[in-house]
């Protein structure tokens, strides 16, 4: 298959051979009435599968038929409901299903891991970040230094990227863990920033964060289900996302959290405890001390929220049934098509409206999602956009975000959003005309 789509033909055969093109029909689309909307922000929240509501009803019975009993009686009870997310999660991730917990949402998991995981001491104090992180990861960065008793304006390292440059260079973060070095107590980046759509060097960076001595962890909001991960594999410490975004567990979905087996079982880490990280053995005999879970399990707090868990046992059973690989397969084809209808189009209309993607152009340096920057007049080109049944996002100040997410978008709607954006940027065009005529 080439990487172009020259003809709404091509795209509906490209759609005909897709070997995942069929896990579509898996889920609700989004309808303006009767037309059909092209949803392009699954990076923002993913869509519904079919299959959720049958699940959530699933555990309604149980509810229904067997009340408290349901954590335990019925075939698939309650107390054992994460074990099957854990290891679909672990599948996706590339981690041990003994890595993974299903829990919380993901500002709170930024913060408990960090409970556990960011250690000053007067000599190692420094957490290195990307600069851009999403405010609730800064915000997280700046309180726990606060709750230290530290100052965050000496703690936080943010690294900007070069001047001119859209995306960080590898070789400048590791530069920067090297010059921190001794004073490094955390490497906590994102997998993929929410910004730029840039995909971080996840191996790489944990392997220069360990050689400097300090712990690395990330951010996966927009990485888990998006790009291939080797988490256990790469050694990182720990990891938080959440999984409403390309992994479709609805809003507010829960989190998932990774701990590194080497820590796993470490007592001499400070963890902020409930009784649902106790060891199931032991856990309703109430005692006094806190026995962990082995594992990531070791730090759940609460009971398992299973109409939150439902959706997601749903989501993740659709990615196994595809293979991630095989949707990894289909996304670099999918954004690489995208990109160059957005860069035809870019070459169209230099003359009048500069049209630019941010986002890298290396399928190992991005996932599903394109930032486009049009410095004049982005805003309403964006706003057009919607009118014309493209939902994509707008992100202050100045980027539109399109992520087709290789689990329900099609090659036809890739096609269709080039001859759409074409369009109105004919019109934006019209429309200056006017302007200066009238002028
Ligand atoms: C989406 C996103 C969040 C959102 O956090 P919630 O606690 O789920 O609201 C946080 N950090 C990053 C990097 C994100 O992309």
């Amino acid at each position: 298959m080439k990487n172009t789509i020259e003809s709404l033909e091509q795209a509906q055969l490209m759609d005909k051979n897709d070997p995942v093109g069929k896990f579509r029909n898996e889920f609700l689309l989004p309808r303006n009435g009767n037309s059909p909307l092209i949803y392009f922000c699954g990076n923002s929240l993913g869509l519904q599968p079919k299959r959720v509501k049958d699940q959530i009803s699933q555990e309604l019975d149980k509810w229904e038929e067997h009340g408290v009993e349901g954590h335990f009686k019925p075939a698939k009870p309650w107390i054992t409901y994460h074990e099957e997310l854990k290891k679909n999660m672990g599948t996706i991730v590339g981690a041990h299903s003994s890595e993974i917990a299903i829990m919380n949402t993901l500002s709170v998991n930024i913060h408990l891991l960090m409970v556990s995981f960011y250690h000053p001491t007067p000599q190692r104090f420094k957490i290195i970040c990307e600069h851009g992180t999403f405010p609730s990861d800064l915000y997280a960065m700046i309180s726990q230094a606060k709750f230290r008793g530290l100052d965050p304006g000496k703690v936080i390292i943010e690294l900007k990227v070069r001047e001119g440059e859209h995306t960080l260079r590898t070789e400048d973060i590791v530069e920067a863990i090297h010059h921190h070095g001794s004073e490094l107590a955390l490497v906590f980046f994102g997998g993929v920033n929410y910004y730029t759509g840039q995909a971080f060097d996840i191996k790489t960076i944990t392997e220069e964060g360990h050689k400097a001595g300090a712990i690395v962890g990330f951010d996966l909001a927009h990485a888990a289900g998006n790009i291939e991960l080797s988490l256990h594999d790469w050694k990182v410490d720990f990891a938080v996302w959440c999984t409403y975004k390309y992994l479709n567990s609805g809003p507010g979905g829960i989190s998932g959290a990774f701990v590194h087996e080497s820590h796993g079982n470490r007592a001499d880490l400070h963890r902020f405890t409930g009784w649902w990280g106790n060891d199931l053995a032991s856990r309703f005999k109430m005692n006094r001390e806190f026995a962990p879970a082995p594992g990531a399990d070791g730090w759940q707090l609460s009971t398992s929220p299973i109409m939150l868990m439902a959706p997601l046992k749903s989501s993740l059973e659709i990615f196994i049934e595809a293979g991630f690989e095989n949707l990894v397969r289909k996304r670099k084809l999918l954004t690489s098509c995208m990109e160059n209808i957005i860069r035809s189009i870019a070459v169209k209309y230099a003359g009048s409206i500069p049209i630019r993607i941010i986002t890298p152009d290396k399928d190992d340096e991005r996932g599903a999602q394109l930032s486009i920057v049009i410095k004049k007049n982005g805003r309403a080109i964006f706003e057009q956009l919607a009118e014309k049944g493209v939902v994509a996002d707008w992100r202050e100040p100045e980027v539109i975000r399109v992520a087709p997410a290789p689990l329900y978008n099609s090659f036809e709607e890739v096609y269709r959003f080039g001859k759409v954006f074409d369009l109105v940027l004919e019109k934006e065009i019209a429309k200056r005309m006017l302007v200066e005529i009238a002028n």
